[in-house]
């Protein structure tokens, strides 16, 4: 990532002390979203990153699918998305994981990708990196590879790396 672009993203990323919770720092992208050049500009760098590499791009729910459909525009590829449990109809796979406090349920339609299609997750922030951990246990149980996975911000400190233990990660920019 170019000097330029990462500076560009701080500045239009909104550090929101003690939201949703008492001890964390919220990372709100919506005034990168607001802003049409930085926003095709991070679209750009992700579409250079995989381009001819992948079939599908991944978006995680919610804020994942906000680079996700773009990306997939501009790439020509297919786009899918890994729902919150309970938003997708029948027949759907499912991955349970475990958060912080209690655990989630995400789902992909069973029938989503060819055996062996290359597939790129993307999400808007690599926290402790649970969540993109069982997105991408839940698409090799749909026969995907994962190529590789982008992240607009990686809160560091958080450890999600190590959760994603050999994948290719490639994120715009570290706090
Ligand atoms: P995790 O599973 O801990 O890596 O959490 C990842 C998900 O939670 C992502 O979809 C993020 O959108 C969201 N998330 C976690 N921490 C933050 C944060 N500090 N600011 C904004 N979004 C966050």
């Amino acid at each position: 990532v170019s000097d330029g672009l990462s500076d560009l993203i701080r500045a239009r990323v909104r550090d929101v002390p003690g939201f949703p919770q008492e001890g964390v720092t919220f990372r709100d992208i919506t005034p990168l979203l607001a802003d049409g050049t930085a926003f095709s500009a991070v679209i750009g760098h992700l579409a250079d990153v995989f381009s001819g590499a992948v079939d599908a791009v991944a978006g995680i729910e919610a804020r994942g699918f906000l680079l996700a459909a773009p990306l997939a525009s501009v790439l020509g590829c297919s786009l899918l998305t890994v729902r919150k449990a309970g938003k997708l109809p029948p027949p759907v796979l499912s991955a349970d994981y475990q958060l912080e406090y209690g655990s989630a349920s995400i789902e992909i339609p069973a029938d989503a990708l060819r055996p062996g299609a290359r597939v790129a997750v993307l999400d808007d922030v690599l926290a402790t990196g649970g969540t993109a951990a069982a997105a991408c246990a839940l698409l090799e149980r749909a026969g995907a590879t994962i190529t590789g996975l982008g992240f607009l911000l990686e809160l560091g400190e958080l450890g999600g790396r190590d959760r994603l233990p050999g994948r290719e990660l490639h994120t715009l920019v570290t706090y």
